[in-house]
C-alpha cells in the first residue's frame, strides 16, 4: 500500500515533497555528513535553518519587527499555563469557551489568577461561535483569550472579537497558515504545529514585544518565561532542532505556493466541495452552524451511531484513514489541512456518494 488519504486532525498529512526532501536529506544534511536530527543546535547549519524558518514565517505571516517569533516545546498545553504566567499583570484574564481546547486553557490559567468565561457556546456542543460584539470585558482584564479555529467541532471565527481595547491571545494551533492573518490585531498568537505546520514538539509563539518583559508571575518556570527565550532566539535550552527544520521546510512550500493568499483560496474551494456535498447530502449532514465553519476541520454524521462507524470502516478499507470524530463528539471528522490535496476531497466526495447510495 502506497500513500493513503489521511484526514487525521494532528499530527496530520504533511506535504510529500517536503518528506521526500527530507528522506534525500536524512544521511547527509548539505555536505554537513549528518543528519539534522544528529547535529547541534549551536551549528553554524542549525542557525541558517532556525534563522531561514522564522524569516519564512515573518514573510508569509506578514509579521511586524515589533513582535518576536518563538520556536518552543511543550505543544499548546505548556502555553495555556505560560500565557497567564507571563500576561497576567493585573490577574485577570477573559476567556471565550468555544471548545476544549479553550476550555482546557481557561481551566489551566484559573490556577494562576481570576480567569473569567465571558462567552461560551458549550450550551450547543460547541456548535457556533457566540456573538463576541459586545462582551462584558473586565476592565482589568489582561488579555482576551479564543481559540480561532476549533479543531474537534469545526468552528472557527470569521470575524475577530470585540476585546474593547485590551489584548487578543490567540490559538491558532488548527488554522495555521491557513490563510492571510492580520498580525497587527493579535498580542499573542500561537500553534502546535503538528497540524498545517510540520510534526509535533514544535509550538510556535508569535508575540508583541511591548508583552515581553520580566515581570512573571512568581514562580514561573525558567523555560516558560517569554523574555528568556526571546532573549536566546529560542536557544535557550536545546529547541526541537528536527521539527523546527521540518517546519521551515513547509514554509518553503508555502512560499513556493503562492503564500497564504493562494492558500486561502485553494482551502476555500477544497472545503466547498465537502461542504456543498454535504449540503445536499440525503444522508450526511455537517454539525455546526454554517456561518461558523471551520475551513481545516470538517466534522458530519449520518445520524445513526451504527453507520457512522460502517462507514468509518470502510473508509479506511478504502484509503481514507483517519476519519473517526474525536473521541468526546463521536461521528467523523475530515481534517483537511494544506496538505490534503484537492484530489483527496474530491475523491473522498466521491466515496461518500457511493456509500449513501448503498444505504439508502
Ligand atoms: N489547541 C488546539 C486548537 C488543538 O487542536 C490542540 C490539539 N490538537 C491543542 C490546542 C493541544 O495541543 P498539544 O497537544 O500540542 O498540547
Amino acid at each position: 500500500m502506497g500513500r493513503v488519504y489521511n484526514f487525521s486532525a494532528g499530527p496530520a498529512v504533511l506535504p510529500e515533497e517536503v518528506l521526500k526532501e527530507a528522506a534525500e536529506e536524512m544521511l547527509d544534511y548539505r555536505g554537513t555528513g549528518m543528519s539534522v536530527m544528529e547535529m547541534s543546535h549551536r551549528s553554524k547549519a542549525f542557525e541558517t535553518i532556525i534563522e531561514e524558518a522564522e524569516q519564512d514565517l515573518r514573510d508569509l505571516m506578514n509579521i511586524p519587527d515589533n513582535y518576536k517569533v518563538l520556536f518552543l516545546q511543550g505543544g499548546a498545553h505548556l502555553q495555556f499555563s505560560a500565557i497567564p504566567q507571563n500576561l497576567m499583570k493585573n490577574g485577570v484574564a477573559d476567556y471565550i469557551i468555544t471548545g476544549q481546547w479553550a476550555k482546557k486553557a481557561f481551566k489551566e490559567a484559573q490556577k494562576y489568577g481570576k480567569a473569567v468565561a465571558v462567552a461560551s457556546s458549550e450550551d450547543k456542543t460547541f456548535s457556533y461561535i457566540p456573538d463576541c460584539s459586545d462582551l462584558p470585558i473586565d476592565d482589568d482584564a489582561d488579555y482576551v483569550y479564543i481559540c480561532e479555529n476549533n479543531t474537534i467541532y469545526g468552528t472557527k471565527y470569521k470575524t475577530l472579537p470585540n476585546t474593547k481595547g485590551k489584548t487578543l491571545v490567540a490559538d491558532i494551533s488548527s488554522c495555521f497558515l491557513s490563510e492571510p492573518v492580520d498580525v497587527t490585531k493579535y498580542g499573542l498568537l500561537y500553534g502546535g504545529a503538528q497540524k498545517n505546520v510540520g510534526p509535533a514538539g514544535v509550538v510556535i509563539v508569535i508575540i508583541r514585544e511591548d508583552l515581553i518583559t520580566e515581570d512573571v508571575l512568581p514562580g514561573t518556570p525558567t523555560i516558560c518565561q517569554y523574555k528568556v527565550q526571546a532573549d536566546a532566539k529560542s536557544l535557550y535550552n536545546t529547541p526541537p532542532c528536527y521539527g523546527i527544520y521540518i517546519c521551515g521546510k513547509v514554509f518553503k512550500w508555502l512560499k513556493k505556493r503562492g503564500g497564504l493568499e493562494a492558500m486561502k483560496e485553494y482551502n476555500e474551494k477544497k472545503a466547498k466541495i465537502l461542504y456543498d456535498f454535504l449540503d445536499q447530502s440525503k444522508l450526511f449532514k455537517g454539525t455546526v452552524a454554517k456561518e461558523d465553519r471551520s475551513l481545516m476541520n470538517v466534522p458530519f454524521v449520518t445520524g445513526d451511531k451504527d453507520l457512522d462507524a460502517e462507514f468509518v470502516k470502510e473508509a479506511t478499507a478504502a484509503g481514507f484513514v483517519n476519519l473517526k470524530g474525536h473521541r468526546t463528539v463521536g461521528g467523523m471528522r475530515a481534517s483537511i489541512y494544506n496538505a490534503m490535496p484537492m484530489e483527496g476531497v474530491e475523491k473522498l466526495v466521491e466515496f461518500m456518494k457511493k456509500f449513501e447510495e448503498a444505504h439508502q
